[in-house]
């Protein structure tokens, strides 16, 4: 795995950065370490939540720079990593104002004694995050287990090396102490010893089914948690008295933004029959009016995608799609011009022998379905081994909660698109993965959750 920052829209080898050495990586584990066993990780919460308000405070001041760093390492547009870097900062701040309130000791009524849950630090954690929100996925990670008190070596993605070395420069100015979170540019196997390593009591992984599975059989090996954010294969039913234009500009928003590459994207439109040929109508146009360009520049509404190889992979799903009966209903192609772009693509007819119908497409591309009532709606949704998110548009609120309810995925949002904040749980079921990050539920994740019960006389 070379570490290399290559601008996806001029296709321009910016810098390559070193890897780190086997004794590079021994100096970050004994230094997690030791800091784990100092009075930093068990001692009084309060230096630590400074930190995060000092982080929230050095990204908000940076986020110009910040942002413009992220469009021009991985090629979302100026806009979306301005957004990404002002939930950063956020997260930051919702952990600093929150932690000590979650992680406070929780009474149980027992006939047995006094008891209650005391909420520690277990150890050294390995993180391993994808590319497509390089600031924030280090966050989701980074802000409940500083809190916490979980020191933090992590794996960020081999094409956001500079993403990667600025968040720990900017922890450290925060003042967090060293070993609080530790970049290292490392191969797989690297990866693999690290969760061997007995200093080390978790990993945290979010990326794809094939390599969230190794990182997960290493870890279930030497008896280690996880928690996994996998992919997605969502679901946007739009029942028959939604609002129209509403649906059809945010699901063209949901399945465009960051160019297609956000695991919570809208990818399967579930539409009724009585409005499907007036969606597909809007939704084709919407699709049409999208400006392809430099992600810098403001006007643009469609940037590149992060590299070559995902833009061929991508062009290659779509031409086995199509050859396996899918009717290619709008764009299919490469763009002609430098930079890894590819057309926004509208796929119908994906019946469930096609391949397609099981994928996730990490790119620019709808696949639109007809469907007649609530019973199939269900059927078709849950018919995908993915179970992350979804969301259903509807003026009927009672009848879209009760299909909220059936769908199985980790979340079901209603009349918008899936989105995220750090007061709410992010996370799914089936192959995307299971544990949840940010809100109360994502600092439990990697605390020992201990008993302590005192006997009644
Ligand atoms: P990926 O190839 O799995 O990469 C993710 C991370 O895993 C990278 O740091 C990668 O390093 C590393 N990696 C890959 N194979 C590894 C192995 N065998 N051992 C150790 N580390 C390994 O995923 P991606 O294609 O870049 O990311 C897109 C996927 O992530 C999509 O499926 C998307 O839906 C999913 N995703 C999910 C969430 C969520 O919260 N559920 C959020 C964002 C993205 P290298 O870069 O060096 O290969």
């Amino acid at each position: 795995m070379a570490y290399q920052t290559i601008n996806p829209t001029t296709n321009e080898l910016i810098r390559t950065w070193p890897n780190h050495t086997d004794a590079d990586v021994e100096t970050a584990l004994a230094d997690a370490h030791r800091l784990y066993k100092s009075s930093w990780s068990k001692g009084d919460i309060q230096p630590r939540l400074q930190v995060l308000r000092r982080l929230a405070d050095l990204i908000d001041s940076r986020a110009e720079e910040l942002a413009t760093l992220i469009t021009n390492e991985m090629g979302k547009l100026i806009g979306e990593s301005r957004a990404e870097i002002g939930v950063v900062a956020e997260i930051a701040r919702f952990y600093a104002d929150n932690a000590e309130r979650f992680l406070a000791p929780v009474k149980i009524e027992s006939a047995q004694g006094d008891a209650w849950i005391e909420h520690h630090p277990i150890g050294v954690l390995l993180a391993v995050e994808p590319w497509n929100f390089p600031f924030y996925q280090l966050m989701r990670v980074m802000a409940p287990n500083l809190a916490a008190g979980n020191p933090i070596v992590a794996k960020h993605a081999s094409i956001v090396p500079h993403s990667a070395s600025v968040f720990e420069a900017l922890v450290t100015e925060a003042g967090a102490p060293k070993g609080a979170w530790t970049n290292l540019f490392i191969t797989a196997d690297q990866v693999a010893r690290i969760i061997a390593d007995d200093r080390v009591q978790g990993a945290a992984m979010t990326g794809s089914e094939g390599a969230g599975s190794a990182i997960a059989a290493q870890a279930g090996k030497h008896l280690k948690k996880t928690t996994l954010e996998m992919g997605g294969n969502d679901v946007f039913i739009v029942l028959e008295d939604a609002d129209l234009d509403k649906a059809v500009e945010l699901g063209a928003f949901s399945r465009l933004h960051v160019g297609g590459q956000e695991c919570i994207g809208a990818k399967r439109f579930l539409v009724h029959e009585r409005i499907a040929d007036a969606f597909l109508e809007k939704f084709t146009a919407a699709f049409k009016a999208v400006k392809i360009g430099d992600p810098l520049d403001e006007s643009t509404t469609l940037g590149p995608l992060s590299s070559q190889s995902a833009r061929d992979g991508l062009a290659r799903q779509v031409q086995q799609a199509v050859a396996h009966g899918a009717t290619l209903h709008y764009g299919g192609k490469v763009v002609d011009r430098i930079g890894h772009f590819f057309e926004p693509t509208i796929l119908t007819d994906v019946r469930r022998d096609n391949p397609a119908y099981f994928e996730e497409f990490f790119g620019p591309v709808a696949q639109v379905y007809v469907v007649r009532g609530d019973d199939e709606i269900v059927e078709l949704a849950n018919d995908s081994r993915y179970g992350l998110s979804g969301v259903v548009f509807s003026k009927d609120i009672v009848r879209a909660t009760a299909l909220a309810s059936r769908i199985e995925t980790g979340a079901v949002w209603i009349n918008t698109f899936s989105s995220t904040g750090p007061e709410l749980p992010f996370g799914g079921v089936k192959r995307s993965g299971y544990g949840r990050e940010l809100s109360e539920l994502g600092i439990k994740e990697f605390v020992n959750q201990k008993l302590v019960l005192v006997a009644k006389d």
